[in-house]
């Protein structure tokens, strides 16, 4: 498998970036997961506005757009998947341990994964951590990871495939990796940025598309919300049939399964050629 390392393709196993990368030692970094269908990545101008977004949020240089859409296109070509997510990581790169930034210019790395196509409906669980809206890094897809692992562990303990968050004020949030749907009375409500979530790409289409509202919305509305479906790249609309202990029988429901259709007629328009 190749990747995109320092402006060009390289074997996996001879890529090489620095053991003191900031992206390793401090996780310092952002990072854009995009999908790629028969080769062709979905919405990537918009991945690559949010990119350019998260690095200006960290202080980070802008990355050079030219160069990343260079890298994806030159994976795609080199393994030709069906189904794929191109994974682009930009650090601060390299520098002295600790926390104050390198001298060294960013780093760049573009890869390709294979992915399967995942199943229509999941099952999610509720964490009592929180996020933080008002936090430096808030709304920023920052490799600074290590909660949504912590919390996607506990999720997989218990048979789910998705942890979901309240913000500090006790708000209805995100998953780790998702952003999150509640239908009320035949209507869809998201919860707004200003949550603390992570603008998804696809929760902005979902919105788009399904004509969902956004508003600020208790933890607890997820005991009596009629659906709930899950957005994100890896997952597209997913329809969600347990949250904790509370069973949604024959989801998806009847909203859910409209914004799954729309979404998959739909997204075949944003494909890159
Ligand atoms: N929220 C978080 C924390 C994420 O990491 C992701 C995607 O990885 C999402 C939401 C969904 O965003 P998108 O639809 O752009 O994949």
């Amino acid at each position: 498998m190749k990747i995109w390392l320092d402006g060009g393709l390289k074997d996996i196993e001879s890529a090489r970036v620095s053991v003191l990368d900031h992206g390793l030692t401090v996780g310092d970094g952002i990072f854009e997961t995009v999908k790629a269908v028969a080769g062709r990545p979905f919405a990537l101008t918009r991945h690559l506005d949010r990119l350019t977004r998260s690095a200006r949020g960290l202080g980070l240089p802008d990355p050079d757009l030219d160069e990343v859409r260079r890298a994806c296109a030159a994976v795609l070509a080199a393994d030709p998947v069906p189904l794929g997510r191109l994974r682009i990581t930009y650090t601060g790169g390299h520098g002295p341990l600790g926390s104050d930034r390198g001298e060294h210019g960013p780093t760049l790395v573009v890869a390709l994964g294979e992915t399967a196509r995942r199943p229509d409906s999941t099952a999610v669980i509720t964490v009592p951590w929180t996020r933080n809206e008002r936090g430096a890094l808030a709304g920023l897809k920052t490799t600074s990871y290590a909660e949504n692992v912590v919390a996607l562990a506990r999720a997989r303990e218990q048979g789910a495939s998705e942890a979901l968050f309240a913000n500090t004020v006790g708000q209805l949030c995100e998953g780790t990796g998702s952003n999150v749907f509640v239908v009320l009375d035949g209507e869809i409500h998201t919860p707004p940025v200003a949550s603390g979530c992570l603008a998804g790409i696809t929760r902005a289409l979902a919105v788009e598309w399904s004509g969902a509202r956004e508003s600020d919305l208790p933890l607890d509305v997820l005991d009596r919300a009629d659906e709930v479906f899950l957005t994100s790249t890896l997952r597209d609309v997913q329809a969600v049939h347990r949250v904790d202990g509370r069973e949604l029988p024959g989801a998806p429901g009847p909203v859910t399964a409209k914004a799954m259709r729309v979404f998959e007629e739909r997204s075949g328009d944003d494909l890159d050629p």
